[in-house]
């Protein structure tokens, strides 16, 4: 297969058809790569994360780009472009929004907070609104309106998955891809890479800020949080 995009940790590949495939390696990066490290079978958990959660959106009417698990670590998925934006959704202040604002770490965010970023390393990923967006052309205003309600329905469908599994969803990122009828679907992963997910009960961090901040036993985390996306 042709390799159309090399990222961090996953590269992805024309699978003909209007398909593709990705394969998520076993690498874990923080700080925009400058922290790097390889977990064995981290790959595997996140696609099989990634694709349990593609299908849970699906089955409540979210267009993914998602076709099919592959066994151990890759997707099978629509071939889409992807629009160059993070659309991170936050129930709960962690991370950047704390360091950047002055809000409380655990503090609940009601209604939850929508950011938009720019996917850019060499720009490190800055925060834009609308018009910036609007001006640099990397999408329509409709584009931007539907990425903005989607990725709230996506939020309420996931916060109440998690919850049933004792997990809150503190915050997630997610991109929007281009299919060639142009529909702007949900592409990209869903994963502990890109989500903050913390135990309802012990408050254990499960999600990759074990990484980020050496809080350690990342894949026991990561694999008990398969373990849970699975269950029922
Ligand atoms: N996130 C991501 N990729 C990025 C930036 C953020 O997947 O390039 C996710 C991150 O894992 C978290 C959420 O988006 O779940 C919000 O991240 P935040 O802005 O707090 O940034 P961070 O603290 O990770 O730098």
């Amino acid at each position: 297969m042709k390799l159309i995009y090399e990222g961090k940790v996953k590269a992805v590949y024309d699978a003909g058809g209007g398909k593709a495939v990705i394969v998520f390696r076993d690498d874990i990066t923080a700080g925009d790569g400058a922290k790097r490290e390889t977990m064995k079978g981290k790959g595997a958990i996140n696609a099989e994360i990634s694709a349990r959660l593609m299908e849970v959106l699906e089955e409540e009417g979210i267009e993914t780009h998602f076709i099919e698990y592959r066994r151990p670590d890759r997707m099978v998925v629509r071939k889409v472009e992807i629009i160059p934006l993070e659309v991170i959704v936050r129930n709960v202040a962690a991370g950047s929004l704390v360091r950047r604002y002055p809000f409380r770490e655990g503090q609940r965010l009601d209604p939850p907070v929508v950011e938009f970023g720019y996917k850019s390393d060499e720009y490190h990923d800055p925060m834009l609104n609308d018009d910036i967006a609007l001006a640099l052309g990397l999408c329509t205003r409709e584009e931007l309106e539907h990425m903005r309600a989607t990725a709230l329905r996506i939020n309420d469908v996931l916060k109440g998955f998690f919850s049933e599994r004792g997990i809150i969803l503190v915050d997630f990122k997610v991109e929007f891809g281009r299919a060639d009828d142009g529909r702007v679907i949900l592409a990209d992963e869903i994963s502990p890479d890109t989500c903050r997910f913390w135990d309802a009960e012990t408050g254990d961090v499960m999600d990759k800020d074990r990484f980020r901040r050496d809080m350690g036993d990342v894949m026991g985390f990561y694999r008990a949080l398969r373990e849970r996306v699975l269950a029922g």
